[in-house]
């Protein structure tokens, strides 16, 4: 019974340490690039920091209080988000991808996008078949900039829908920015949060209790 448990609570432990290294590596990586890109491109755009209608936004208006706060609790990000800043975000990246591409090809690198770029047939992008077919927006709103030098550590944002969140909020932790939306705009899902950890954590104690008592 004791090994039993000595293992068991070995196996928690290992766990406990595994998943605060995968968050801390997470952090820290994505941290120093944008202390990076701030020192070199300047201050981050604030359509990045507060897009009129990122991913966080979106979700808050689109589903219900119960997922969003699975969404809160959820650090490993199991859920995903299937909205239309999800899809702005997935067009950003195949621009990115194309540009990478395009600039591995040539000496004259690609650093400042050029919005014209995505659907004039005679871009270099189109035209080197860099990108497979123009891109079309999803929201008219839809404005797809760029911000630092694309050959480098430059990045793709769009003015209405910015960027990926888990990005987006190590963009905000590097500019310490405050953001408006959330929780912050919506006192009461940090109570019900709070509630949630509370209760979460004396169910622990409790069973922890109750295990070492039957294990003496
Ligand atoms: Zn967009």
């Amino acid at each position: 019974m004791r090994n039993r448990m000595l293992m068991l609570s070995q196996v928690v432990f290992f766990i406990l340490i595994f998943c605060l290294e995968l968050t801390v590596a997470g952090v820290c990586s994505s941290h120093s690039e944008w202390d990076e890109m701030i020192e070199k491109y300047g201050p981050v755009p604030k359509e990045i920091l507060e897009p009129l209608f990122g991913e966080e936004e979106e979700m808050r208006q689109n589903d219900s209080v119960v997922k969003q706060i699975l969404r809160k609790v959820d650090f490993l990000r199991i859920t995903r988000p299937t909205h239309m800043a999800h899809s702005c975000i997935s067009r950003q990246d195949r621009i990115m991808h194309a540009i990478n591409f395009y600039n591995s090809d040539n000496s004259d690198l690609y650093k400042e996008l050029n919005p014209s770029d995505l659907v004039d047939p005679e871009s270099p992008l189109l035209k080197g078949k860099y990108l497979e077919s123009k891109i079309v927006n999803v929201d008219d709103n839809c404005v797809l900039r760029s911000y630092g030098d694309l050959s480098e550590l430059g990045i793709i944002y769009c003015e209405y829908h910015g960027i990926r969140t888990a990005y987006q909020n190590s963009a905000r932790a590097a500019s310490e920015y405050t953001p408006k939306v959330g929780i912050q705009r919506h006192p009461e899902l940090l109570v019900i949060w709070l509630l949630m950890l509370g209760l979460s954590s004396l169910l622990l104690v409790y069973r922890v209790v109750r295990f070492l008592r039957k294990a003496s």
